[in-house]
């Protein structure tokens, strides 16, 4: 394969894997990223402290030779674990026995993918802001903080997140399409801390919720036995928002009211609140991916928010297809960006759509039983059927095979067939005696 001269701008998550991969297919790589050497200072404000590692994540980071350290760095959760607001649990299976998602720092992940990369000769320059790309000319133009320099290279990825300068850039072309859009809720980082011997205050091998409504809060275990929780809620309106939340009294009275088992775990609340921005939750569709020699990927191309735990994995997925799409055409980078941009951007539009459909099941339907019975039923069916009828969190979680579009167009049907079965008064006496053959052979004849 001829060596190219490559570039990449964001040393993120996304960009640190592709780093990896583009550079063991023999390529000169180098990353540019605005901010300083994550490993040397922390720069952990304003992004999850940790995130959820699925399937779709795991595949690529086995690939390029990770799997050794990330099983030392995970803690498996293996279900939904809920917490009403009289403070009762239920513990609810993510999928089947022995499979389970796994909570993972994120800047010791970033470091992971960086320490890889640059052990395999990938340079990265730190505090290099990429301010405008030159599309004729392949070359980027970059602010060290002192000047501004041009550098033309073979190829440019564009893996800087959702606020993508490289995208701002593609933007001003003609026939881009783009849509950003926000949800009314923000998200606010907080601290379960570990106990004073140094043990989890709440079980560790589960993903937190406290379902609300309009309210939620969810904790994911870190390995220092702390847990970051992080509060769902709207910036503003009637009810309890962000812009209501300001004496220590409102914030405090919030908490014993919505979440008051939580909030006995929660000695640094009101100094956390203080302390944490509330930041957005963005949706970012964009199409195309590519320009000439140029490509976006991950949050870049497409931020979804954060309701199924998709994000990272779907991009951690786009470096794995376009290595997979790389070993097929070899040097023809042409024939790689176009097949490339040709499949991927549907299924990171299905993901982002299934993610904002998930926060309305998170919030307001795990808490209920109808749904509980539904989820009960569909598990049933997976038991009998496990190849056949698959629930759709597991399709999009735990198997990887399935693309995210697939995922999405099986699910409305199960959903349509599951809908129908619910109506039925007797449900929850009767569902034993289904015709659980018939909801199948109805699911694969259409
Ligand atoms: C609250 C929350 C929880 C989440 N939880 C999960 C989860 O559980 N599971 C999951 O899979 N996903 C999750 N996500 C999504 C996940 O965080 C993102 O999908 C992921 O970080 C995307 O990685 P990225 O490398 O594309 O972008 P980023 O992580 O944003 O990295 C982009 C990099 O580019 C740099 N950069 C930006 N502009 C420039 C510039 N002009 N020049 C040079 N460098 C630049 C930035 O400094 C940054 O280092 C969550 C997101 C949020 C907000």
């Amino acid at each position: 394969m001829q060596t190219k001269k490559i570039s990449i701008v964001g040393a993120g998550l996304i960009g640190s894997l592709l780093a990896i991969y583009l550079r063991k297919q023999g390529h000169e790589v180098t990353v540019f990223e605005r901010r300083q050497d994550l490993r040397k200072v922390d720069i952990s404000a304003g992004k999850s402290i940790n995130l959820a590692l699925s399937d779709r994540g795991w595949k690529p980071l086995k690939e390029v030779g990770l799997e050794e350290d990330l099983l030392k760095m995970i803690i498996p959760m293996k279900g939904r674990i809920m917490h009403d607001k009289s403070g009762q649990i239920t513990f609810q299976p993510y999928g089947k026995e022995g499979q389970a998602i796994n909570s993972i720092s994120r800047g010791g992940l970033n470091g992971l993918l960086m320490d890889k990369a640059e052990t395999l000769g990938v340079q990265f320059k730190f505090q290099y802001k990429c301010l405008d790309v030159d599309f004729e000319q392949t070359s980027l133009s970059l602010y060290d903080g002192k000047t501004n320099q041009i550098i033309k290279f073979d190829l440019i990825f564009g893996t800087d997140g959702a606020f993508s300068a490289v995208r701002a850039a593609m933007q001003k072309l003609d026939r881009f399409t783009y849509s950003q859009s926000y949800i009314p809720h923000g998200y606010k980082e907080l601290v379960i801390p570990a106990t004073e011997t140094g043990d989890f205050a709440i079980d560790k091998n589960g993903l937190h919720i406290w379902p609300r409504g309009e309210y939620m809060l969810i904790a994911l275990p870190n390995m220092d036995g702390s847990f970051t929780v992080t509060l769902f809620l709207p910036f503003e309106g009637e009810g309890y928002a962000f812009e209501s939340l300001n004496t220590d009294e409102e914030i405090l009275s919030f908490f014993q009211e919505v979440f008051p088992d939580a909030l006995k775990h929660m000695p640094t609340l009101l100094d956390d609140f203080r302390a944490n921005p509330a930041s957005s939750l963005v949706t970012v569709k964009s199409y195309p991916w590519i320009k000439n020699n140029i490509l976006l990927l991950g949050d870049a191309a497409h931020a979804v928010v954060p309701f199924y735990g998709q994000g990272m994995n779907c991009g951690f997925e786009d470096c794995f297809e376009l290595n997979q799409t790389i070993e097929k055409f070899g040097d023809d980078w042409a024939t790689i960006f176009k097949e490339f941009n040709s499949t991927r951007p549907q299924n990171a539009n299905a993901i982002a759509d299934l993610a904002l459909e998930n926060f309305v099941e998170m919030r307001d339907k795990v808490a209920d039983e109808n749904f509980l019975l539904r989820k009960k039923i569909e598990a049933h069916i997976n038991k009998l059927y496990p190849k056949r009828w698959i629930p759709q969190y597991s399709m999009v979680t735990f198997n990887s095979s399935i693309s995210y579009s697939k995922a999405m167009a099986k699910g409305k049907l199960q959903r349509k067939i599951m809908d129908k079965v619910m109506s039925s008064p007797d449900i929850t006496a009767s569902w034993k005696n289904l015709d659980f053959e018939l909801l199948i052979k109805e699911l694969e004849e259409n």
